[in-house]
């Protein structure tokens, strides 16, 4: 017994050193937690996904050719109720074939950015097959990024089909996720593996390679051999279940279970750490940071924000289920930062990245964001992208406010500010001496100036795809359905927003739902119905701006306050009248075009408000919101209160600025 102590201090005390020595080169074998996890999972959660899609792939990076050669196995199971005679796959990286792909619409594809799948076999159940190109949603004849084969066999419901492919594939410099970054040794191999198609519903949904939008895929499970000359490390979705050396090359193997891609980089200058995060029940997930050598300071930086957005999802959204985070920092030169891939996500850094602005943190929290919203609740992002890009935006911004507080967005002003501030500031009239300083970045307001840049082109509900250019996917996708989140918030109180997206979470987690899912969960968790809510702001494309044209008193102790809906769109709000002892509201539904409302107070009224609580923030002129009684005792105040309403709206417009 006298033994045991010392020895288990001596344990606790090369544990904590361990602990401590956070800058660890790749271990062989990772940081065994506990054996909660099976095939990087928890196994208490197995049980809620249904693996539809397995891939079992071997490949090998050539890093002086630039090449790897593949070869991948595919089980995929016909778990639907209908039976199909065909199969279809995704080639992504045919995108950049050719600057005549749609792909290439939006990104320029010379020479060094090309390739394409260079198929050598496919066999399906053992059987030659040649793939039949087609292009299920753009017609173009050049756009080889989706394809089918036609089954021998129907394949009824519960039966399945084994694909195998060998290929090798050039890795072009780095575009838009994929490639090398040029000037270093750095591989991010992402979108690069023949992928099938999503089977719904009795049919195939498949998308092209668009130049804007992302991706839609099944859940599978994951087991990857990745060669690689001996000096390079390896970051990859999943958990590392071994590493290999074989002459002078070494083999890494991840395993990951539950994830709907699969996405790694390489690269023999790359810096790693790692730590545990620990959960309230006590297991761990790693948290694995790989980061460029000029931007070592920032190591810490990046995995705080991981921690702390994991510690924000398990408190208020759901458990993560995955054994193991990654985060790859990419080089300047490289195209793939700020993406998300299950388990993975990359990020990026300005050398100049200050402390204030929390630049790094944003991106980092969003593409966490997206492990949960993307990730797990797995929508089609082709079709509904706003409902994995609005709901981790309107997260991230959450978690920041939580965590670092209000951004200081003075040194972007330079960049953006001449580009629609300028219009803006004048347009609302607000004095431009207050666009010279250091303002903080209060809520949506980023997402508002974008907003403002484009309100009517286009509408959230409209189709990710067709939209008609990157700006109106932009603010249909990312933030008017922020400001969509943040009105409904305000609207159904924080609390109850939060609850609701947990719900969400929890019944669609490991699914794919569809926006009609996300609202009748809204109306289903809420005491009345928000129809008018939905209409106005996701299915249509308003401008909105409520006024308070007068107050008059009309009688004895009668006030009239006369109220407008000069926008398009409808919102339901709230009408306060101030008085010296009290505030008095009515709610109106803000449909009819003007309205005149009558309040009864004996005391001395100073002013009336519409939406007092800013519930609908896509107002697009707060200031004519308010209206304050001309009297000799409140001109001054009035003055005041209307300069205090510039200076709302400045802060509000300016943050944006970015
Ligand atoms: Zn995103």
């Amino acid at each position: 017994m006298n033994k045991i102590i010392p020895l288990a201090l001596f344990i606790l005390f090369v544990g904590l050193l361990l602990l401590n020595e956070q800058t660890v080169q790749y271990s062989p074998k990772p940081i065994v937690l506990t054996d909660v996890y099976e095939n990087g999972f928890l196994k208490k959660e197995i049980s809620n996904v249904r693996n539809t899609a397995d891939y079992d792939i071997s490949i090998e990076l050539l890093t002086d050719s630039k090449y790897i050669i593949v070869s991948e196995d595919i089980t995929w199971i016909n778990r639907t109720e209908y039976s199909t005679n065909e199969i279809q796959f995704h080639l992504y990286a045919n995108g950049y074939k050719s600057n005549k792909t749609l792909f290439a619409q939006q990104f320029n594809v010379t020479p060094e950015y090309k390739t394409e799948l260079e198929i050598e076999k496919l066999l399906v159940d053992d059987k030659e097959k040649e793939l039949i190109y087609f292009q299920p949603e753009v017609e173009n004849p050049h756009d080889s990024t989706v394809s089918k084969v036609i089954l021998s066999k129907t394949i009824e419901p519960g039966d399945s089909v084994k694909i195998h492919f060998d290929y090798k594939m050039k890795i072009p410099r780095s575009i838009k996720r994929l490639g090398y970054a040029a000037g270093r040794n750095f591989f991010f191999i992402s979108q690069w593996f023949p992928k099938v198609g999503v089977f719904e519903e009795g049919r195939w949904v498949c998308s092209q390679y668009h130049p804007y939008t992302n991706f839609y895929s099944d859940f599978g499970e994951y087991t990857v051999k990745i060669k690689v000359p001996k000096e390079y490390v390896v970051a990859a979705t999943g958990i590392q279940h071994d590493k290999l050396e074989e002459g002078e090359s070494s083999i890494y193997l991840f395993k990951q279970t539950g994830v709907h891609d699969f996405a790694w980089c390489a690269s023999d200058e790359i810096l790693s750490r790692q730590e545990i995060y620990t959960r309230n029940d006590g297991t761990g997930i790693l948290i694995q940071a790989y980061v460029q050598p000029e931007r070592e300071k920032f190591f810490e930086r990046y995995i705080n924000a991981v921690k702390n957005s994991l510690e924000f999802f398990e408190r208020n959204i759901g458990v993560y289920p995955y054994q193991t985070i990654t985060l790859v920092d990419v080089p300047r030169t490289s195209a793939s930062g700020g993406m998300e891939y299950p388990t993975l996500l990359t990020t990026h850094a300005d050398l100049f990245s200050p402390d204030e602005a929390k630049d790094i943190e944003m991106v980092t929290v969003h593409e966490f964001a997206h492990q949960y919203f993307y990730g797990m609740v797995a929508n089609n992002e082709v079709y509904e992208a706003w409902l994995d890009e609005g709901i981790a935006t309107y997260l991230t911004e959450k978690i920041m406010q939580e965590y670092y507080g209000e951004r200081n967005i003075s040194f972007r002003i330079a960049k953006y500010f001449p580009i629609y501030g300028l219009n803006l500031l004048s347009y609302n009239e607000i004095p431009l001496i207050y666009t010279l300083g250091i303002f903080k970045d209060k809520e949506g307001s980023q997402a508002l100036a974008a907003f403002y840049r484009s309100p009517s082109l286009g509408a959230i509900a409209d189709t990710s795809y067709q939209l008609p250019n990157l700006l109106s996917y932009v603010i249909n996708s990312y933030y008017k359905p922020q400001l969509m989140l943040m009105s409904l918030e305000r609207y159904v109180g924080y609390d109850k927003m939060m609850n609701i997206l947990s719900r969400f979470f929890e019944k669609y987690k490991y699914r794919h739902p569809k926006s009609k899912d996300f609202i009748r969960l809204v109306e289903n968790n809420t005491e009345e119905d928000l129809s008018w809510f939905f209409d106005n702001v996701f299915e249509k494309q308003y401008y909105f701006d409520y006024r308070v044209n007068y107050v008059q008193q009309v009688g004895d102790n009668e006030y009239e306050v006369f109220v407008e809906r000069l926008g398009g769109g409808s919102f339901k709000s709230d009408v306060a009248l101030y008085t010296e002892n009290d505030t008095l509201v009515q709610t109106w539904d803000g449909i009819e075009r003007w309205k005149k409302l009558i309040f009864k107070t004996a005391d001395e009224v100073i002013g009336a408000e519409i939406d007092p609580d800013r519930q609908n923030v896509f107002d697009i002129n707060y200031s004519n919101n308010s209206y304050t009684v001309e009297s000799r005792y409140w001109a001054s105040l009035s003055l005041a209160i209307r300069v205090f309403f510039w200076i709302q709206s400045a802060l509000l417009l300016f943050g944006s600025i970015g």
